[in-house]
C-alpha cells in the first residue's frame, strides 16, 4: 500500500514565530500533515535534516522581475530560481518595470499568464495605483491582485507616474472598499527634488552626494502624509522599504492611534551602511538610500521588538551597462538581492548569541501571510501548505559572483561572507531545490490572491 506520507523531513530544527523545536514534519498532498517529535510512520520519501534547520517557505513580497517588457533585466523564470535558491516558495511581482506596468485587468491576466508559464514558485502580482487608473481598481480586485502600489516620488518609470496626496487619498479611498491594501513607496517628491538640486548645483555626482540627496527627513514626510491619509480612508497601509528607525516610529505610533498599517524593510537597511555604498558603489545604489551605522542597528532593534511587520528584498535589478556611470546619479536604481538578502539575515543572526530565527520567520514568512491574507502560507503547521526551506549553518563562506541565479550577476553582496547553505526548498510538497541545486525548473508556481 502506498504510504500516506508523501514526504517526511526528520530530526530538524523546526523554526516558528514562537520558537525552534527539534521534531520531525510530515507532508500529503502538498500540506502539511503532522510535526511532532518522531513520526514513525512510513513516507514515500524521506528528507534527513538533522543538524540543519527547517524554515518556513520565504515570501518575498517585493520583487521587480520586470517581465513582461525588460525581461532582459530579469525574468518571470531567473527570479523565481534565485528566490528559490535562497529558500523563497513564493514572490509578489511588483506593478512596474514590466512594460507596460500592471494598471488594469488584461496587464494582470497578462503577466499571470506569463508567470503561470515560467515560475518554479508561487506569486502574487501587485497592481498599480496611479493618477492614470484610479477607474480600474475595482476589474484590477477582481483579477486577484494581491494590492495596490503607489509612488510618491519620481519612479523613474515615464509609464508609471507617481501620485500626489488627492490621487493618494482618492485611491485609498476606493482601496477600502474594495478591501485591497495599498502599499507607497514613502518619499516626498518636492523635498526629494529640492535636496536633489542642491547637490546639483553645488556639481556633486559622488555615491555620497547620493546619500545626501535623499536624507531620513524626504521619507518621514511622506509616511506622515500616507500615515494620516490612511487614518481618514481606513485603508490598509503598507509602507514598503523603510530606511529608518524614525520611519519605523511613525509607522509605529499610527499604529498605536489604531491605523491599519505596516511597516516593511529590506536586507540592504539591516546588511550595509553608508560607507559600504561608497564602497560598493552602484550595485548598492537604491532609494531610498542606505543609511548610517547607528540607523542600521536601530533597525535590528525595531525587527527584534516586533516594531517592523515584513522584510521584502526590493530585487530590482537592471542590466551591467545601466550599473555604470561616472555620475551616480545617473545610474540605475535598485538592489538584486532576491538570492541573498534573507539568507545573509540567517547568518548574521547565526552570529549572535540570540540566533534570533523565529523573529524572521515572523517577518520573513507568517507576517507576510497574514498581512496579505493568505491563510494557506507562512507557518509550518498542520493544515498549511507545505512551503519551506532547509538549511544549515557552516563556516563563513564568501559568495561568488557565478552562484547568482539572477540574470545579471550583480549584487551588493559579492564577497560577503555567509555562514547559511540552504540546501533545499519545497513548494507544496514538491521539492524545486535539492542537496544545494534546482532539481525542478518546471513552472509550476501558482497564482495567489488575497484570501485564498
Ligand atoms: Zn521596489
Amino acid at each position: 500500500m502506498k504510504p500516506a506520507i508523501d514526504l517526511l523531513v526528520r530530526g530538524g530544527k523546526v523554526v516558528t514565530p514562537r520558537g525552534v523545536t527539534r521534531a520531525d514534519v510530515a507532508v500529503a498532498h502538498g500540506k502539511f500533515v503532522k510535526v511532532a517529535p518522531a513520526i514513525g510512520d512510513d513516507a514515500a520519501t524521506v528528507l534527513e535534516a538533522k543538524g540543519k534547520y527547517v524554515f518556513p517557505g520565504i515570501i518575498d513580497a517585493h520583487v521587480h522581475f520586470n517581465e513582461p517588457g525588460r525581461a532582459e533585466w530579469e525574468g518571470l523564470d531567473s527570479g523565481a530560481a534565485a528566490l528559490a535558491a535562497g529558500g523563497g516558495t513564493a514572490f509578489f511581482d511588483m506593478p512596474l518595470n514590466s512594460e507596460p506596468p500592471v494598471l488594469d485587468a488584461a496587464r494582470l491576466r497578462e503577466k499571470r499568464a506569463l508567470a503561470e508559464a515560467k515560475s518554479m514558485v508561487d506569486f502574487g502580482l501587485w497592481g498599480g495605483l496611479t493618477p492614470r487608473n484610479l477607474d480600474q481598481l475595482t476589474a484590477l480586485r477582481d483579477a486577484g491582485a494581491i494590492g495596490l502600489k503607489a509612488f510618491m516620488s519620481n519612479s523613474g518609470i515615464e509609464s508609471f507616474p507617481h501620485v500626489d496626496v488627492r490621487v493618494l487619498g482618492e485611491g485609498m479611498k476606493r482601496a477600502a472598499k474594495l478591501g485591497l491594501l495599498v502599499a507607497v513607496h514613502a518619499e516626498d517628491d518636492a523635498l526629494a527634488t529640492t535636496y536633489t538640486n542642491a547637490q546639483k548645483t553645488a556639481g556633486r555626482t559622488d555615491a555620497a552626494a547620493w546619500l545626501a540627496s535623499r536624507p531620513v527627513e524626504v521619507e518621514l514626510a511622506a509616511i506622515r502624509t500616507a500615515t494620516e491619509l490612511a487614518g481618514e480612508t481606513g485603508c490598509a497601509l503598507h509602507i514598503v522599504h523603510v530606511s529608518s528607525p524614525e520611519g519605523v516610529a511613525l509607522v509605529h505610533d499610527a499604529r498605536e492611534r489604531g491605523v491599519d498599517v505596516t511597516a516593511e524593510t529590506c536586507p540592504h537597511y539591516l546588511l550595509l551602511n553608508d560607507d559600504d555604498v561608497a564602497r560598493i558603489g552602484a550595485a548598492a545604489k537604491c532609494a531610498p538610500p542606505i543609511r548610517d551605522e547607528a540607523r542600521r542597528l536601530a533597525l535590528w532593534e525595531d525587527v527584534r521588538d516586533g516594531r517592523l511587520q515584513t522584510i521584502g528584498s526590493d530585487h530590482s535589478p537592471a542590466p551591467a551597462e545601466l550599473k555604470t556611470a561616472p555620475d551616480f546619479f545617473a545610474i540605475w536604481g535598485g538592489i538584486g538581492g532576491v538570492q541573498h538578502g534573507a539568507q545573509l539575515l540567517l547568518s548574521e543572526c547565526a552570529d549572535t548569541a540570540a540566533r534570533d530565527f523565529p523573529r524572521l520567520a515572523a517577518l520573513l514568512a507568517a507576517n507576510v501571510a497574514r498581512r496579505f491574507h493568505l491563510p494557506a502560507k507562512g507557518l509550518i503547521e498542520p493544515g498549511k501548505d507545505a512551503d519551506f526551506c532547509v538549511f544549515e549553518i557552516d563556516e563563513p563562506r564568501e559568495i561568488a559572483a557565478e552562484e547568482l541565479w539572477t540574470r545579471h550577476r550583480i549584487s551588493p553582496y559579492v564577497g560577503r561572507p555567509n555562514r547559511v547553505r540552504v540546501t533545499d526548498t519545497v513548494v507544496r510538497g514538491q521539492a524545486v531545490f535539492a542537496g544545494g541545486r534546482h532539481v525542478n525548473f518546471a513552472p509550476s508556481g501558482r497564482f495567489l490572491r488575497p484570501g485564498k
